[in-house]
C-alpha cells in the first residue's frame, strides 16, 4: 500500500466536532469494522501510520486552548502516581488518598473531583512534571495495537479533537481504498 500525505484540514470547533461524530456514527463503526477485517496492513505499520497521522494532527492544535480532557474525564491513578503527587503536595500517599482519590468498586483509583483539583484556569497543569501516567498517555494513540482499541478510542472522538482528527485522516487515508479479494492478511484477533 503507497503512502498518501495527508494534507486535510484540521477541525478545532467543539460544537462541529460533536456534531460530525453524531453524523458519522454510522460511517464510524463501517470503517473500524474495515478496518479490522480488510484493511490491508499489519498492525505494525497501521501503528506507524496512526503515530504519524497524531504526531501531525499534534502540532496543529492547541492542548491549551482546550483543556477537555482534565476539565471532563475521570483521571485513574496509580500507587506510584499518588506517591509523586503526594511528596509535591507535602503530605503522605495515605492524606493524599484520602484528600484527592476514590477508589472503585473495581479496586481502579482515580482523582475524587471532575475538573481535575491540578487543572488551573488558563487550563495548564500545576503538577505537569509529575502529573499521572494517565494523563500523559492521553488519548492513547501512540501505543501499540491500535486495530484492538478501535471501539475504545471512538468512545474519545467527541471529546478530543486530536482523537477525532486523526480518526478522520484514517478515514480519509484509507476509505478509497477496496478490500483485496483474497487478501492473506492475519486478521487480528477481535479485541
Ligand atoms: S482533549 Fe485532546 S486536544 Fe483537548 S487538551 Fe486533551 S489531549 Fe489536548
Ligand atoms: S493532572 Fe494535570 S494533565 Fe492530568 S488531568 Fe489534572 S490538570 Fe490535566
Amino acid at each position: 500500500m503507497t503512502k498518501q500525505t495527508n494534507t486535510s484540514p484540521i477541525i478545532r470547533d467543539i460544537k462541529q466536532i460533536e456534531r460530525y461524530t453524531v453524523q458519522n456514527a454510522t460511517q464510524d463503526m463501517q470503517f473500524r469494522t474495515f478496518v479490522l477485517r480488510d484493511l490491508p496492513l499489519s498492525n505494525t505499520l497501521l501503528d506507524e501510520r496512526v503515530r504519524e497521522e497524531t504526531q501531525s494532527v499534534w502540532r496543529q492544535i492547541d492542548c491549551l486552548s482546550c483543556g477537555r480532557c482534565c476539565r471532563k474525564l475521570q483521571v485513574v491513578v496509580d500507587d506510584a502516581d499518588i506517591a509523586r503527587l503526594a511528596r509535591h503536595v507535602m503530605s503522605s500517599p495515605r492524606q493524599f488518598q484520602a484528600k484527592y482519590v476514590r477508589v472503585a468498586s473495581d479496586g481502579t483509583k482515580h482523582l475524587a473531583s471532575i475538573p481535575c483539583p491540578f487543572l488551573q484556569p488558563d487550563n495548564r497543569c500545576s503538577v505537569y512534571d509529575l502529573r499521572p501516567k494517565s494523563c500523559r498517555d492521553f488519548p492513547y494513540l501512540n501505543e501499540a495495537n491500535f486495530r484492538s482499541r478501535m471501539l475504545f478510542l471512538l468512545d474519545y472522538l467527541s471529546l478530543c479533537p486530536i482523537v477525532f482528527n486523526v480518526w478522520d485522516r484514517l478515514k480519509r487515508q484509507f476509505s478509497v481504498r477496496r478490500p483485496i479479494k483474497g487478501s492473506t492478511q492475519k486478521r487480528p484477533p477481535k479485541p
